[in-house]
């Protein structure tokens, strides 16, 4: 027989499932339970849930919100970052005309082509795909050149991508001119920008170089509900992903996003606007300080902090694996992390010599840990 017995009491449903919580220092990853959500949204959310609205209702009202806090000239709460990318292609695309919305994502005989750089093809662009685009490239893996992405675009062409990611390229052609180019032959342009939040800077950057639409996912830095998305850009184009998503039924249809998730999205990103980030990155700066502090002495290791604009987008602690290192791999000594109990994930993504220690979902009692944990694997005899 089941034990139903605390059926509501999270440890005891988790032991039942053979679920353990894991400690993850690699920053707002999906698969490693995205981040945090506020424990704000969360009390909304439940009340929320509870209360009967009129959706199309609570989506417009919600879309001048998101327009409102992102200088946008209109919002959209879409289903996390994916689910806006499929609505991004499907309003380039069919627009609002409900014959194309319906025949989505077939796209025989429409506009369907998305141009994108080379160098900005990634797993994610399936979402695109499912709207029934066709990629079309332009660059290699090293170049891009103006004349390439003009080549690209003809009478076929529905929008061009491009993609804000921290370890993205900074050898393509920079998003304001791609916007200049693009929207001379009277192309928008869609921009994926899921998880570069904060800066909150970001926030109003890419519209501000000119892109036509800009997704964000609601659940990595903004710490909202995990599965929303902020969609934000030029009115007519979030009416028509507006127009294809729920409560319509078309393509957008199968990416529902619930009533207590919309209004949750809309008061964390609130206050993630109002947080103070000087405050927000000194308590980070202390928390990775401490691990810096703590393994800067081992020998073959160069460890520091770092926070830059493109691969630490927060201040996180950095172990590069120098010529000196006489250890186990960089590779062993993650693997290492992710046997151990409790089972801790770092931040992989810095280049093959870096580990990193990510502060965005770490609690200060799981900083001790990872550095307890860090210190012993750094410094067992091999
Ligand atoms: C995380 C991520 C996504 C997906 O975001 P979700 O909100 O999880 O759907 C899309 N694109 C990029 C670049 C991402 O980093």
């Amino acid at each position: 027989m089941v034990d139903n017995s605390n059926a509501w009491d999270v440890d005891a449903i988790y032991r039942r499932m053979g679920i353990s919580q894991i400690i993850n220092a690699a920053g707002s990853i999906t698969r490693l339970g995205g981040t945090r959500t506020r424990p704000e949204t969360l009390e909304l959310m439940e009340k929320a849930a509870r209360i009967m609205v009129n959706i199309d209702d609570l989506n417009r009202a919600a879309g001048r919100e998101l327009a409102r806090l992102t200088g946008a000239e209109a919002g959209f709460v879409c289903s996390g970052a994916a689910g806006g990318l499929v609505l991004q292609a499907a309003a380039v695309i069919a627009g609002n005309d409900p014959v194309k919305m319906r025949k989505l994502p077939d796209t025989d005989g429409l506009k369907n082509e998305i141009v994108i750089h080379t160098m900005h093809r990634f797993p994610y662009d399936q979402a695109y795909r499912a709207a029934g685009a066709k990629m079309v490239e332009f660059g290699d893996y090293l170049f891009a050149h103006p004349w390439q992405l003009e080549g690209a675009i003809n009478e076929r062409t529905a929008a061009v991508a491009y993609l804000c990611a921290p370890f993205s390229s900074n050898r393509v052609l920079p998003l304001e001119r791609v916007c200049e180019i693009a929207h001379a032959h009277d192309v928008p342009v869609i921009v994926d920008a899921a998880s570069m939040l904060p800066p909150r800077a970001n926030l109003y950057r890419y519209l501000k170089d000119g892109a036509d639409m800009v997704v964000y996912s609601g659940g990595k830095g903004i710490r909202g509900p995990q599965g929303s998305g902020v969609l934000v850009g030029r009115a007519d184009l979030i009416e028509a992903a507006a127009a294809q998503a729920n409560p319509a039924q078309f393509l957008g249809r199968g990416m529902k996003v619930a009533k207590e998730e919309v209004v949750g999205l809309v008061a964390s990103l609130s206050a993630f606007v109002e947080e103070d980030e000087e405050a927000e990155t000194a308590q980070y700066r202390s928390m990775m300080q401490r691990v810096v502090d703590a393994l800067v002495e081992i020998p073959g290791l160069d460890v520091s902090l770092q926070h830059d604009r493109c691969n630490y987008l927060i201040p996180c602690a950095v172990i590069r694996f120098t010529d000196e290192w006489r250890g186990p791999s960089r590779d062993a000594i993650a693997a290492a992390m992710e046997r151990g109990a409790p089972e801790i994930h770092l931040h992989q993504l810095g280049g093959p010599y870096e580990l990193a220690v990510d502060p965005l979902n770490l609690t200060e009692e799981e900083v001790e840990t990872v550095i307890r944990r860090l210190s012993e694997e750094l410094t067992k005899q091999s």
